[in-house]
């Protein structure tokens, strides 16, 4: 089906094995499109009927298996791989790998990389089958090529809240591939090295370096905007991959110690909207994906922090140290 491997016959076998009576499917917001075919296709090789998760979804943080509890016998979850979290139906992970080419991006990557030895060598899950390739291809052009497993990642693998596999890898710069600037802005964050961009879908290679200095205008901006706010909203998510209560709690007695006062709020999706009746509040923080605050920013009328950002905002931590949040699934 067009640019992934969605490994529909595996999925067929897996349902039939069960004798499956009902089936949920749930998709990435990018690739909800091809829900209604993969669904077609189960109901016609199997006996179950499909019912095709509709909310939003941007990650394995986020399996609908709390919504489908007593309707389905299994759940398919496309495009992420398992969060070391207990589920409560039997879930399969279909990771859904690109099959887009990246030779392309890769040979245009080399002048770049140029008067750099040591490349370390990161993608996210749509691109890990292609890691040793990638590798081999830097090692053949002359480049000791370093990657490590994360905390729950595997080699070479980062996620949007888990950059671990970058950490203490001794590399003199970075290649990641893959789309969009969130990474590559985390991983130069973490490391302070230099980062290049190997965009198969642009077909481009760039550095994050302009990407990386607007957006740490911008959370200046936002951090100096909070800091004379007296009344704080705290937002815990109730997705179980987003939960994280007790850094909530720790956050709101660390603001109360300041003499100013903070507020839990709980939300399944944080959008702007939502926090509207909240007027009385002058800033928030979210506790749910790290990347809300980022890419969001400009949605939100008040400052919206990560936890770290909070940190800074009530000197706990300076702002030459300054990182992209994370959660810690395992
Ligand atoms: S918390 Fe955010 S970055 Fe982490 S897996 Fe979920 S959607 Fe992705």
């Amino acid at each position: 089906m067009l640019n992934y491997d969605f490994r529909l016959d595996e999925v067929v076998q897996k349902i039939n094995e069960m004798n499956a009576k009902a089936v949920g499917i749930q998709f990435p917001e990018g690739l909800k499109i091809h829900a209604v075919r993969v669904a077609e296709k189960i109901e016609n090789e199997t006996d179950a009927v499909v019912i095709i998760s509709g909310d939003p979804c941007y990650g394995a943080c986020d399996v609908s298996d709390t919504h489908m509890e007593n309707l389905v016998d299994l759940i398919v979850h496309f495009g992420h791989i398992e969060f070391p979290i207990e589920y409560k139906v039997p879930v399969l992970f279909i990771e859904a790998y690109s099959k887009i080419e990246i030779d392309n991006v890769l040979k245009k990557s080399l002048p770049f990389l140029e008067n750099y030895k040591k490349i370390g060598v990161v993608t996210t899950i749509q691109h890990l089958p292609l890691i040793s390739q990638i590798g081999d291809f830097l090692a053949g052009s002359g480049k000791e090529v370093v990657m490590k497993e994360g905390a729950g990642t595997r080699k070479g693998q980062v996620l949007g809240c888990n950059f671990s596999a970058i950490k203490d890898v001794d590399a003199d710069a970075f290649l990641f591939i893959g789309s969009g600037n969130f990474h590559a802005l985390g991983i130069t964050l973490f490391t302070e090295k230099p980062v290049f961009i190997a965009d198969p879908y642009m077909n481009e290679v760039r550095t994050i370096d302009e990407f990386r200095d607007r957006i740490l205008r911008i959370r200046f901006a936002k951090i100096t905007k909070a800091s004379d706010a007296q009344k704080f909203g705290i937002i815990v998510s109730s997705k179980r991959g987003q939960f994280r209560f007790d850094l909530a709690k720790s956050l709101k007695k660390m603001i109360d110690k300041e003499k100013r006062e903070a507020f839990i709020i709980m939300l399944d999706n944080v959008s702007p909207d939502l926090l509207i009746p909240y007027m009385d509040l002058d800033a928030f923080v979210v506790t749910a994906c790290p990347r809300v605050a980022i890419d969001d920013a400009s949605m939100y009328k008040k400052p919206l922090l990560t936890p770290k950002e909070l940190e800074i905002v009530l000197n706990k931590r300076e702002w030459e140290d300054y990182k992209i949040d994370e959660i810690e699934h395992v």
